[in-house]
């Protein structure tokens, strides 16, 4: 027996989330079944432990979108017992029990073999934000970046604050748009090398042109934040779009894209091929400097989670959250 996260539903409709002693038999079926060492808390983390259940698809349920650990046992050739693994995506710990547990049975497909470089708990450190911070600097690369600043939204976040210091690390001046003063010291430690109040950009879009300021942007907010970003873009620049923490809508103008030429980028980890997750996972362990990482880090324990998961979608958590689940 082992110890996992378990949510359940009750008659009422509502969940809750408690630290449970499960078993091997327990686990859903798949060709690998890895020791979890690290897990950790993202945005839809939040949704999955939270009362609604958000994107959860079965219960009683394990959420936990990733995970590393090692191999325990494989029926997969590509793996054997003692490989050092991780996993993002896939659906994981919203359809499929996740990394809430000491141990995860899971599909080969959905794994990649540890980059050399990091440990499982740096992997964890970065975990899918920071996968997907990884992704969206990319499809930045992919279109160019243009001179000037890159704005990250979001910055304090577990997204932002990855895509912040990557971008710092790869010589881009990074302009780091936050609600949260008080992280100011946090982002410019990051490598930020200003700060934008949340305020200045969180309002509706009245022209859907402004003075053309910034090179790319990695857009963690999504809503009103971004349609009026869209108009701040440089001539021919993008923006990654990456994520919704301030709201699904978009009061947009299509103007940025006929008369700028801006490129918006969908930023998707969860259905992310093979080759594309392990071409990013090296690109982290390349780009992505191990002391700016440690200082994003919080540490957390299995029963940490059901408060972590409130705190993540009140926007209040900073950097990344890592969870050891043999703690
Ligand atoms: P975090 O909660 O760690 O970060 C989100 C940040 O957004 C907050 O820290 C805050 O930053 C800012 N924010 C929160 N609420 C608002 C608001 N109402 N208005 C403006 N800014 C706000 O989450 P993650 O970084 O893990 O994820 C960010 C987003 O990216 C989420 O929507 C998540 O679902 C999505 N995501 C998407 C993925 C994909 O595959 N496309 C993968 C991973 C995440 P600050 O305090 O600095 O302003």
């Amino acid at each position: 027996m082992f110890n996992a996260l378990v949510v359940k539903k009750n008659e009422d409709g509502k969940t809750n989330a408690a630290v449970e002693q499960i078993g091997l038999d327990d686990l859903p079926a798949g060709d690998v079944t890895v020791a979890v060492e690290y897990s950790t808390v993202n945005y839809k983390d939040g949704l999955c432990i939270g009362p609604g259940g958000g994107l959860v698809r079965n219960y009683p349920h394990v959420p936990g979108i990733d995970f590393a650990g090692t191999v325990e046992a494989s029926d997969d050739a590509r793996y054997k017992a003692g490989d050092k693994v991780v996993l993002t995506g896939w659906r994981v710990g919203e359809a499929h029990w996740g990394g809430y547990s000491q141990k995860a049975r899971v599909k080969a497909d959905w794994l990649v073999p540890l980059p050399s470089g990091l440990d499982t708990r740096q992997a964890m450190a970065v975990g899918t934000a920071g996968f997907t911070a990884m992704l969206a600097v990319m499809a930045l690369e992919d279109h160019g970046i243009k001179d000037g600043p890159v704005l990250v939204t979001g910055a304090a976040g577990g997204v932002g604050s990855v895509a912040t210091a990557i971008l710092a690390q790869l010589g881009h001046e990074v302009a780091a748009v936050t609600g949260r003063p008080e992280t100011a010291d946090y982002l410019t430690s990051l490598g930020a090398t200003q700060i934008v109040a949340r305020e200045e950009l969180n309002e509706t879009v009245k022209r859907p042109l402004e003075g053309e300021v910034w090179g790319g942007c990695v857009d963690a907010v999504g809503g009103e934040m971004l349609a009026r970003l869209l108009g701040q873009i440089k001539y021919g620049g993008s923006v990654a779009a990456v994520g919704l923490a301030g709201g699904a809508g978009l009061p947009a103008t299509v103007i940025p894209f006929l008369l700028r030429g801006v490129n918006l980028l969908g930023i998707d980890s969860v259905m992310q091929p093979y080759e594309n997750r392990l071409r990013a996972w090296e690109r982290i362990a390349k780009d992505l400097p191990m002391d700016k990482l440690e200082a994003m880090v919080h540490p957390a324990v299995l029963s940490d989670l059901p408060g972590l998961g409130r705190d993540i979608l009140k926007g209040q958590v900073k950097g990344r959250v890592v969870v050891d689940v043999n703690a």
